[in-house]
């Protein structure tokens, strides 16, 4: 299944999870007090307690917790002069967006995921959000953005979003966007849907790695370590995203990973295990030390090539005095230590 298609089916589910949905009701809801004139015209005691529940409440948006509304109360209660100029600031014409973004480190208790939650909430047409759940949502579809809330990775969320918009007319805006992002990650349709979509992608890429172990290379010897080295280097310096072997187009990853495997000899690096499949072949796994989600490398010192059960193992445990060289790595699972090679 291509990416497009998927897209159109998680939009289509989003739309009808939506129309049942609280967020819906939510949209407008600062439509009257979030408003120049409005929180202008405040106490200084109006003001404080305004905002300190918007930040307990998320903006209807997060959820805001104890710890950040009493920081937000600290904050304001010493440097109120400051605080309201600052809020006050994204509706005056000498307003820029990446100057007052950069300033926010100066407010404690209004971060970047509450700030801009204040912005969308002045005009959902001109501001996305960005919180953890944005950023985890965007690499969940498949776009690559870290997990860092800098203006960079705003910047990026914002032309994300605006062309999903373009191409999802009912997205509308930025609020309507950033609540598919909490359906893909924090409602169970949106997450069932993403998970299918790893699978379906895990799937794809494991047909394709058994399609190029049966490639006939030139001029090169599968069982030459060296020569499995070297492949193994030049692709990694490769930054093209395709390669064709024998005339056919193939995912570099695939092809990185199908000669990573042949030069661990398709052994589990923790347990040893080779499992043998009837066509001779032999069944092993690739696994992220780093994960590609947290910019993880494809690259062999960051590839583990374990079984199955190791590779659970691995996925579902503490890592425990976990160390990694530019040789070897080591942890310990469960209260057993594993080591494997990385050179
Ligand atoms: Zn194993």
């Amino acid at each position: 299944m291509n990416r497009k298609d998927y897209l159109d089916k998680i939009i289509h589910d989003f739309e009808d999870w939506w129309s049942n949905d609280s967020h819906r009701l939510y949209v407008d809801f600062y439509k009257d007090t979030i408003t120049y004139i409005n929180l202008n015209s405040l106490s200084k005691n109006d003001f404080i307690d305004f905002f300190y529940d918007f930040v307990s409440k998320g903006g209807h948006i997060q959820s805001g917790g104890d710890r950040a509304k009493n920081k937000f109360r600290d904050l304001a209660t010493k440097d109120f002069n400051n605080l309201k100029s600052f809020v006050l600031e994204p509706f005056t014409d000498k307003f820029s967006l990446e100057d007052w973004f950069h300033r926010l480190d100066a407010f404690p208790g209004f971060g970047v995921g509450i700030a801009t939650i204040y912005l969308n909430r002045i005009d959902y047409s001109q501001y996305p959000i960005m919180n953890n759940k944005t950023l985890n949502a965007l690499n969940k579809l498949g776009y690559k953005i870290s997990s860092s809330k800098s203006w960079k990775n705003y910047e990026l969320v914002k032309n994300i979003q605006e062309n999903l918009i373009k191409d999802y007319s009912n997205l509308n805006n930025y609020y309507k966007a950033d609540s598919l992002n909490h359906f893909l990650v924090a409602v169970y349709p949106g997450k069932a849907l993403i998970y299918n979509y790893q699978q379906i992608e895990t799937f794809e890429n494991i047909l394709e790695q058994t399609e190029i172990e049966h490639q006939k290379e030139n001029n090169s010897n599968d069982y030459d370590k060296k020569d499995l080295l070297n492949r193994i280097i030049n692709c990694e310096n490769d930054k093209s995203e395709k390669i064709i072997l024998n005339g056919k187009t193939f995912k570099r990853y695939n092809y990185l990973m199908v000669q990573i495997k042949k030069y661990r000899d398709y052994r589990c690096q923790f347990c040893s295990t080779k499992i043998p499949k009837a066509s001779g072949d032999f069944y092993i796994e690739a696994c992220h030390i780093n994960a590609k989600s947290k910019r993880g490398k494809d690259t062999l010192d960051n590839i583990l090539i374990l079984c199955p059960n190791c590779h659970k193992l691995f996925d579902f445990n503490e890592r425990i005095n976990e160390k990694i060289t530019k040789d070897k790595y080591s942890v310990i699972l469960n209260g057993n230590k594993y080591t494997a090679s990385l050179k």
